[in-house]
């Protein structure tokens, strides 16, 4: 099937075209008229740098991975969907078969295909067929924007079930990034008392500083290990350290943060290798643990959603439409400090 689509045809060179797009509705799949979608950090990587790690664009690909829409159609097998629901896609398909997926660490699986990550296409595309075990019906109170949004709040969901948090824990996210604004609100859900968020970006911590819970430290400025001792009352640590910024200089600040037999989870992806205080680590016995994408968490992300304990709404900057994603694109690659999410709908 020929469709129109936006299409990465390599680094820095994107054009909205037709493309041959796989069109056969499998007995276990959905077909699903796209909505929304929303363009990711690693949607604008592609475009600016061509690959992520050993994930290189070779030939034009269609960008695009967190999406919602309406189903339109079903395959003979699916019971748990029908013509008219309003849904959300994970973007990331495992083979069923495989061990990760059998040990429930789907996400993984050395051969799950992800939309958008070379060479599988992505969603940036008026239609889509996708495995219904991966396709989650929304309740009406969630709106088509927020559906679109479930895919990054999903790492951040990840993240907190990783750090295994109790009730009253005490967070540091390092990073005012979407990633660390998903964390910081995933860990305020899991039940964090307080989650103090570091930047170095004055506008990133206002954003963060609008959610009740939230403590922001401009690192520029102000020590994060002093702040955080300054707000706990103790000279003790955080229960929890979330690095979500990906920075090289980060890993001291992590460390010294966490609080004895503490755990330091690592959402953020550095482009280069880096190298922190192992003998630090062992001191306080600290728990690391690292994050790659999700497995298991989407229908709980949903709920969190629809019960009003998760407002994602005041993190969309800002919406095009389908005509104009490449201008989307080109806003997101400019990297205001102010803008969060953009979103792309293809419904009008
Ligand atoms: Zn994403």
């Amino acid at each position: 099937m020929k469709a129109k689509a936006l299409v990465l045809e390599k680094k820095r060179e994107l054009s909205l075209r037709e493309i041959e797009l796989p069109d056969q509705l499998g007995p276990d799949d959905v077909r699903v008229r796209i909505h929304t979608v929303g363009i990711c950090g690693s949607d604008v990587h592609y475009y600016t740098h061509g690959q992520i790690g050993p994930f290189v664009v070779r030939e034009p690909m269609v960008l695009g991975h967190e999406a919602s829409g309406v189903v339109t159609d079903v395959g003979r097998n699916v019971s748990h969907l029908q013509v008219g629901d309003r849904v959300c896609m994970e973007p990331g398909i495992p083979n069923p078969s495989s061990r990760a997926a059998k040990l429930g660490v789907y996400n993984v699986d050395p051969s799950v295909r992800f939309w958008a990550t070379p060479p599988v296409h992505g969603c940036l595309t008026p239609e889509v067929i996708h495995p219904a075990a991966f396709t989650f019906a929304l309740p009406d109170s969630v709106s088509f924007a927020e559906g679109a949004m479930i895919e990054p709040f999903a790492i951040g969901m990840q993240a907190v079930v990783k750090a295994r948090m109790q009730p009253g824990d005490i967070c540091v996210v390092t990073g005012a990034g979407p990633i660390g604004l998903m964390v910081a609100l995933a860990a305020l859900a899991g039940g964090a008392s307080k989650v103090l968020v570091s930047d170095l970006v004055e506008e990133k911590l206002a954003i963060a500083a609008r959610y009740k819970g939230i403590t922001p430290v401009n690192i520029a400025r102000e020590s994060l290990r002093e702040v955080l001792d300054k707000r706990c009352g103790q000279d003790w640590g955080a229960d929890v350290v979330f690095e979500a910024s990906g920075s090289p200089k980060v890993y001291d600040d992590v460390l010294a943060c966490a609080r004895p037999a503490g755990a330091v989870v690592l959402v953020g992806m550095p482009v280069e290798p880096v190298t922190f205080d192992i003998v630090s680590a062992q001191a306080k016995e600290l728990r690391i643990e690292t994050v790659f994408r999700y497995a298991n968490v989407y229908d709980r992300a949903i709920d969190l959603i629809a019960s009003g304990k998760v407002d994602l709404k005041p993190l969309i900057t800002e919406t095009f439409d389908f005509e104009h994603s490449i201008d989307a694109f080109e806003r997101a690659a400019s990297a205001r400090p102010n803008d969060v999410k953009l979103q792309i709908t293809l419904d009008t």
